[in-house]
């Protein structure tokens, strides 16, 4: 009896080791969408780049008791806590983003940064059973218990620093938690990829400190939008793993010279960090970006020609028929899990994650991926390949908090 009982014994636990790493094998598409569906509620998703407050500025939206509304359902733009509740989205970092026009202002943006973080509090002061302000991972986990979206911030832009190493510690207090640090032109802590010449090589003297103060006082350092040299010796000088908040890989993207190549996908990994994979058709795709250049060059001309600017309301007509006659591209979704798939590759499965750009992207978003609500969309294309539930959670935040949790330690936290 004992080899039988011993022969049940393996059987048993080879199919609870099967059902546990495959179960998405014996699943039809019904129930696969179904599980993604499952996964994207189970876990917190985080997303490392949301450009809500920015959005609403330009709107001149300031939330009050009585407009919360906006927030709730504008069924508009990318984000609205409706569809972020459908589609599982728990931790959506919201972008203080400062123009790089703001940074020539005597006050390189800090009024913007400052406005822009008042507008986060005003969300989870007026709807504060839906909404709570998040400074650590143990935050969001605390809210995300109680049913509630967190709302942790990062600066997109060093400007508003100015040249004041104590600015760092300043917008931690006010609870700053990652600073990408430049935009798209050079400012004076580092170069950026979307310069047209380099002032520094990489990081300014005063950005090397500024770094160094990052580490001290627990942000983590975002190397979205920095020029290569930058990058490279951000993650010689960090002493906490690096994020990339909202990148996507170049190999699939020439054009975007914010993109990151595969060396320094490499060198991220190797560093510990993570790189949260942008949205945006332009960074996922050079072809669809090319095919939607040529078309918005076409339309000024076709606008100036007439003597008309976008927003006069005579060119509204003109736009559409434009539109009709030479329709934008885009990716499918699986264009995001091909981007997903090679960080993977180079970096391995801990070091890659989700960072939309929604609300920043004028809505060049791959079909199937068009607002917050479709997570689990992704998720399903995810298992689809072979991801694991653990892939998964790793994907949605597990590596996020990981460099989170690091950057915690090395100030001297945690
Ligand atoms: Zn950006």
């Amino acid at each position: 009896m004992k080899y039988p009982a011993l022969l049940l014994l393996l059987v048993y636990i080879c199919l609870q080791s099967c059902s546990e790493k495959k179960p998405v094998d014996r699943m039809t598409d019904e129930q696969l969408k179904a599980y993604a569906n499952e996964l994207a509620h189970k876990y917190i998703i985080a997303d490392g780049h949301v450009d809500l407050p920015y959005a609403l500025v330009e709107k001149n939206y300031f939330p009050t008791s009585d407009n919360m509304d906006t927030i709730i359902r504008t069924g508009k733009g990318n984000f609205d806590y409706e569809r972020a509740v459908q589609g599982g989205l728990t931790a959506p970092f919201m972008s203080i983003y400062i123009p790089s026009a703001r940074q020539l202002l005597p006050d390189m943006g800090k009024s913007l940064a400052d406005s822009l973080i008042d507008i986060v509090h005003g969300i989870a002061q007026h709807l504060p059973d839906k909404f709570a302000l998040a400074n650590t991972p143990a935050e969001v986990e605390a809210n995300f218990k109680q049913g509630k979206i967190s709302l942790p911030m990062g600066m997109e832009n060093g400007a508003p620093i100015g040249n004041d190493i104590s600015n760092v510690k300043y917008f931690y207090d006010r609870g700053i938690r990652y600073i990408t640090l430049s935009h798209s032109v050079n400012n004076q802590i580092c170069d950026s990829s979307g310069d047209t010449a380099p002032r520094w090589n990489g990081l300014s003297p005063f950005g090397k400190e500024v770094v160094a103060e990052m580490n001290r006082v627990g942000i983590m350092v975002d190397i979205s939008h920095v020029d290569d040299s930058t990058f490279y010796q951000v993650v010689k000088l960090s002493k906490a793993p690096v994020i990339a908040s909202h990148s996507s890989c170049r190999a699939f993207s020439p054009n975007a010279k914010r993109d990151m190549t595969d060396d320094m996908i490499k060198k991220l990994g190797e560093q510990g960090g993570v790189m949260q994979i942008n949205f945006y058709t332009a960074f996922l795709d050079s072809a669809v970006d090319n095919n939607n250049v040529k078309n918005r060059v076409a339309l000024k001309k076709l606008l100036d020609e007439k003597g008309l600017t976008p927003d006069d309301p005579e060119a509204k007509p003109v736009i559409e028929q434009f539109e009709i006659d030479h329709p934008w591209k885009t990716t499918p979704i699986e264009t995001v899990a091909n981007h997903i798939d090679h960080v993977v590759k180079i970096a391995g499965i801990d070091h890659v994650a989700f960072g939309s750009d929604y609300d920043g992207v004028d809505n060049h978003l791959p079909v199937g991926l068009e607002d917050v609500s479709t997570f689990p969309n992704l998720i399903y294309v995810l298992l689809k390949r072979g991801y694991t539930e653990e892939d998964i959670a790793k994907i949605c935040y597990k590596n996020m908090w990981r460099v989170w949790n690091a950057v915690e330690k090395t100030a001297g936290r945690g």
